[in-house]
């Protein structure tokens, strides 16, 4: 018999330096245990559980049957970048030109991942106030870039500093990260706050990366593009993106803005790593633009009511809940049970059923929180607060 030899494994390590290095995702693991289980209300993924609305879905049908299957140009549809530009305008008085100053891209997490790839050079450090999103960092150290961690207090709503931010400064400093409305806290900075941050941008010549992908998910305030403050538009990548606002998720589709060079050197990486952004998903977002907003302030009413609801029984439970201004999540202080984030996510899991991600995951200043999010239904939420409300109840009560 024939029997043939398994070839030998190369001798040669396989994964680079530099991805072998990288932290792999602290929930990966968590959602894992989740995905064993059966009768788990998951607080834990930040995704919308609306679908996305059916005419903007309708439109992406339509171009497809109407043969819109090719790719589009690098930059995108000029129709959806000139209806992103007029919301721009409209919305936060900043004007891009559609034509060099905007690219169409697979998602604000392909922003980020081109924004730095632009920016950095080895050893620039980016200031990164803490918690942030999970793939702020990882995107930096692709980049070369060093990450410093500014941390944000609860006392300050989660409203970075330019104390710790002076503090934080070197000469390396190249970029600071805003991600506001901020996942996982939900903080906001109004217009005090971006003022002072421009000043210290300015103080240091520095350039920003503005996630503002929850710009339209804010809670009786109205979010102000970082760009809009004086001076700023010139130092700044804005992204912005589809996915929060129309529930539209799994379309992949988000833009970024910047200044002419920095657009240029952001276009040479998205033009090699994605060509163009998908198609079809480009028509939905050009009908959400035009057509969605009577659905993006239904989703939104619906998401206030939920933010009251799971604030409120935060509170009730006895796990003070700092309040929410934007995004759609609660970032309780789970201090008084006496457990730390991931003990507490852990057990909650197996002892109640519901998951929430332990606050160190978004840095080391999330110790102490949990992120739970109300993008699901509010029975869910008021069954989920009743098992939380048991589950710390036994710990308030000393059954550790
Ligand atoms: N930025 C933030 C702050 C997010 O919370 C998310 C998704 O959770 C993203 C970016 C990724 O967005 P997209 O779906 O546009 O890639």
């Amino acid at each position: 018999m024939n029997v043939s030899q398994p070839r030998a494994v190369s001798r040669r390590r396989a994964v680079s330096r530099r991805i072998d290095a990288l932290p792999a995702s602290g929930i990966r693991r968590f959602f894992d245990i989740i995905a064993s289980m059966e009768d788990v209300i998951s607080l834990g993924i930040g995704e919308p559980d609306f679908e996305t609305p059916v005419s903007i879905s309708a439109a992406a049908v339509r171009a497809i049957e109407g043969g819109a299957t090719s790719y589009t140009s690098n930059y995108g549809l000029i129709a959806l970048r000139r209806a992103i530009s007029d919301m721009l305008d409209r919305r936060y008085g900043v004007m891009y030109d559609a034509e060099g100053e905007l690219i169409v891209t697979t998602g604000v997490s392909e922003g980020l991942n081109v924004a730095f790839q632009a920016l950095l050079d080895p050893g620039d450090e980016v200031l990164m106030p803490e918690p942030y999103y999970v793939a702020y960092p990882p995107n930096v150290l692709l980049a070369g870039g060093v990450v410093v961690p500014v941390p944000t207090f609860q006392e300050h709503g989660f409203r970075i500093q330019v104390a710790d931010l002076e503090a934080a400064v070197t000469d390396h400093t190249k970029v600071l990260m805003l991600g506001y409305p901020s996942n996982p806290t939900g903080a906001v900075l109004d217009h005090d706050d971006l003022s002072a941050l421009a000043g210290f941008v300015e103080r240091h010549d520095l350039f920003v990366v503005a996630d503002e992908i929850y710009d339209r998910l804010t809670y009786g305030t109205r979010h102000i593009s970082f760009t809009s403050m004086p001076g700023m538009r010139e130092r700044t990548v804005l992204l912005g993106g589809f996915s929060k606002s129309y529930a539209m998720t799994g379309w992949r589709l988000g833009y970024a803005a910047a200044p002419r060079e920095l657009l240029e050197a952001m276009m040479k990486v998205h033009q090699y790593v994605m060509m163009s952004a998908p198609t079809a998903a480009q028509y939905a977002a050009l009908e959400a633009l035009t057509g969605g907003e009577e659905h993006v302030l239904s989703m939104v009413a619906e998401y206030d009511r939920r933010r009251r609801l799971m604030t409120d029984g935060f509170n009730r439970i006895g796990l003070t809940c700092f309040e929410p201004r934007g995004a759609f999540y609660c970032f309780p202080d789970i201090r008084s049970t006496s457990l730390d984030d991931e003990t507490f996510s852990e057990r909650l899991l197996w002892e109640e059923r519901v998951a929430v991600i332990p606050g160190r995951a978004f840095g080391q200043s999330g110790a102490g929180h949990v992120r739970a999010c109300y993008a699901t239904s509010p029975d869910q939420i008021t069954v989920a607060l009743e098992r939380i409300g048991r589950f710390v109840a036994r710990l308030h009560n000393g059954a550790h």
